[in-house]
């Protein structure tokens, strides 16, 4: 029988990188085994629902081409299976109606050993009616096992659970059962999902095989589980909505590549035999095995996306280069914008030029999204950041005296990077300056900041007249 798996996130929220970990770890697998990867989205949860959060996932799993072979399937289309399920497993005797409120049953249990619902209404046989709840009733007995593939076999004794609500008085089947119902009717296979799912699942191991045995309902095998480890943060805390990076969309809008989110995701809990941490999509699928993902958490270590992030568009060839540049350098013609637009107009870009720094840069990089500030002074005003140039400039003498014998060498020079690297150590030399030195003010004065692409080639690109129109003001300003 071939795999069949499920993704089937809650669109309550940004796309968390724990979910995009479950979606991929879904997807390797079903690809790997030539299996079906299913999307669900589980939308019954009207008041933390968003239609713009559904879209978000959507959009977030297409960046990163987990691409589904069905669905994507919305659990609220399917309300009269989950109230088929709960009728079949009431008839059979598994579920009870409960009248007692939250109230009553503080009062009842407040000083009990155990917490939770104390199985009041049990044996009560209260008929139905706008005020019940449906009741799943535990067995007071014996043990469920969670055969769990990364886990191994994991019990959980049936009287650590309560008799667990699973239709609500208005009619609404939770959450545990609606999403066993669905599981069955598409044939699940196994069940990867995170490992903070794992204290439900003892619930849906009983009411599935309750179901099972229910008069008129197809027996369905019981899937496999796989529960993934926790992902945490730098203080091994799992991670936390509010105070973690933890939206997928917010990666995409930094220049972050899908490819090298993808490398890293895989990499929260899986390693790749042969330890390399470079590993491509084809390689993924080759490699990955449930078995082989580890139980303890894992830790979302940002430095480490990035470092990766690095490594993908440093051995990217020019031209894919370019093309990923594209949303941060000319948002006009890309579908989509990262959130800050560069600091140039559309007029003043000039598609031949970037294809000329583009180069300069690509080998510096951490994301994407550092392209339009280093690069900025290509297309636009230069601006002079103030406190490199109050250090690199105003503030020494040296600088300014560099920057004048600059004007005057540079006007004559030929216009090659090589020559100007000479000129510049030249005449920093009888400054008694080293090169780095008798770079700065210059770099200062042209690109704004004393950071950046590699000066010489950047003024070879930039041309005689800018360069010296923009040492010129700098030296102006200084003695203004
Ligand atoms: N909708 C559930 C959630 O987002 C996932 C359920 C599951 O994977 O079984 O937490």
């Amino acid at each position: 029988m071939t795999p069949r798996v499920r993704f089937a996130p809650s669109p309550t929220g940004y796309f968390h990188v724990g979910s995009a970990r479950t979606s991929l770890f879904n997807w390797l697998y079903a690809r790997h085994a030539g299996g079906t990867f299913v999307l669900r989205i589980e939308d019954t949860d009207t008041e933390r629902n968003r239609e713009e959060w559904r879209d978000g996932i959507l959009s977030a799993m297409a960046w990163l081409g987990l691409s589904y072979d069905e669905g994507p399937f919305l659990q609220s289309s399917l309300l009269a299976d989950h109230t088929a399920a709960a009728e079949a497993l009431y008839a059979a005797g598994h579920l009870y109606a409960c009248d007692c409120s939250r109230e009553a049953i503080d009062a009842r249990t407040k000083d009990a050993a155990k917490p939770g619902y104390d199985g009041f209404c049990r044996e009560r046989d209260l008929a139905r009616s706008p005020e019940t709840a449906l009741r799943f009733a535990v067995p007071r007995e014996g043990e469920t096992i969670v055969h769990d593939v990364i886990r191994g076999d994991v019990t959980f004794a049936n009287a650590s659970y309560e008799d667990f609500v699973v239709v609500r008085p208005n009619g609404v089947v939770l959450y545990p059962l609606a999403n066993l119902v669905d599981d069955r009717s598409i044939a699940i296979t196994h069940v990867i999902r995170g490992e903070d799912l794992l204290p439900t699942t003892p619930k849906q191991v009983l009411m599935w095989e309750a179901l099972n045995d229910c008069p008129g309902v197809e027996s369905v095998p019981l899937p496999r589980y796989a529960h993934l480890p926790m992902l945490v943060n730098e203080q091994r805390k799992k991670l936390s909505k509010r105070k973690d990076p933890v939206a997928v969309e917010s990666y995409r809008d930094q220049g972050y590549l899908p490819e090298a989110f993808v490398n890293y995701l895989a990499l929260l809990g899986w390693s790749p035999r042969g330890g390399e941490e470079v590993v491509s999509r084809d390689v993924l699928i080759e490699q990955f095995a449930l078995e082989d993902v580890s139980h303890s958490p894992a830790f979302f270590d940002v430095k480490k996306l990035a470092h990766l992030n690095g490594e993908y568009l440093r051995a990217m060839s020019l031209e894919q280069f370019i093309e990923a540049a594209r949303p941060w350098v000319a948002p006009w013609s890309s579908p989509w914008r990262p959130t800050t637009p560069p600091p140039w107009t559309q007029e003043q870009f000039d598609e031949a030029l970037f294809a000329r720094v583009a180069p300069l840069v690509q080998e510096r990089l951490t994301t994407l999204g550092e392209v339009p500030a280093m690069v900025g002074f290509f297309f636009s005003e230069v601006e002079l950041d103030e406190a490199a140039f109050t250090k690199s400039i105003g503030d020494d003498p040296l600088g300014q005296t560099m920057l004048a014998v600059a004007v005057e060498r540079f006007a004559g020079l030929t216009w090659l990077a090589t020559t100007l690297h000479e000129a510049t150590a030249e005449l920093g030399e009888a400054l008694g300056l080293a090169l780095r030195k008798a770079q700065a003010p210059i770099r200062c004065a042209v690109t704004g900041t004393l950071v950046g692409p590699p000066l010489f080639e950047s003024l070879e690109i930039l041309g005689r007249e800018t360069t010296l129109t923009r040492l010129r003001a700098a030296l102006a300003r200084a003695s203004a």
